[in-house]
């Protein structure tokens, strides 16, 4: 199996960002692959699209359109806002049914074409946002239903699986790329880079993390 290659899901965000540079330091050829499901924030896939430039990484962008018109939600319409809290019953409007594997299956039907078998994606079971499709055991059976649709054995790797945000800053931290994500990462529901708006769900993971990472690895 070649295992020099890989390709990352890809949005810019911090953990994908984080896997970026993992993978950099794991595998020779690193590709990164961003989608394009018409998300309200198109600044999403430009600091996908820079991070990759500025770092030398091939980058590609998927057209995934479909997805926002079959599975509405607050990520792509205007109408809806994003959910402040977590719902007591059910999965956040943040979240988007499919989106992993899709991305996942797209990514790997992309890898097969240029002899890739390793791909990554920053999902992770440990912040658990109620996302089915973030679970351990969905991307263990996505790999399984992967390697047989296409008669191949593909490797799924998840770096960020088990380890809550203070340790994916700590990973960071030991990749040497605390400024990158910092500066350069996009993970805010309302679109602003780097800081972000600090009010949103995934403003308020990504410093309550910072401010642990601070607390127990500095
Ligand atoms: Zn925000």
């Amino acid at each position: 199996m070649n295992r020099e290659k890989a390709v990352v899901v890809f949005s810019g965000g911090q953990d994908s960002t984080t896997c970026l540079f993992w993978a950099k330091k794991h595998f020779k050829e690193v590709i990164a692959l961003s989608f394009d499901y018409n998300q309200k924030h198109r600044l999403e896939l430009e600091c996908a699209k820079d991070i990759c430039d500025r770092h030398g990484v091939e980058f590609h962008i998927l057209n995934m359109d479909l997805l926002s018109q079959l599975a509405p939600n607050s990520l792509t319409r205007k109408d809806i806002a994003v959910d402040k809290n977590a719902p007591k019953q059910g999965t956040p409007n943040t979240f988007v049914d499919g989106r992993n594997l899709l991305f996942l299956t797209f990514a790997a039907v992309f890898a097969k074409q240029r002899d890739i078998h390793v791909l990554i994606t920053g999902v992770s079971q440990s912040d658990f946002s109620g996302y089915p499709d973030c679970r351990d055991v969905f991307i263990k059976s996505l790999n399984v239903t992967l390697d047989l649709s296409m008669d191949y054995s593909f490797d799924i790797m998840t770096p960020l699986m088990w380890i809550n945000k203070a340790e994916t800053w700590k990973m960071a931290h030991e990749l040497g790329v605390m400024d990158v994500i910092k500066e350069e990462t996009l993970t805010c529901y309302n679109g602003i880079k780097g800081k972000g708006c600090g009010a949103c769900p995934a403003c308020k993971l990504r410093e309550k993390g910072y401010q642990e990472f601070q607390e127990e690895y500095l």
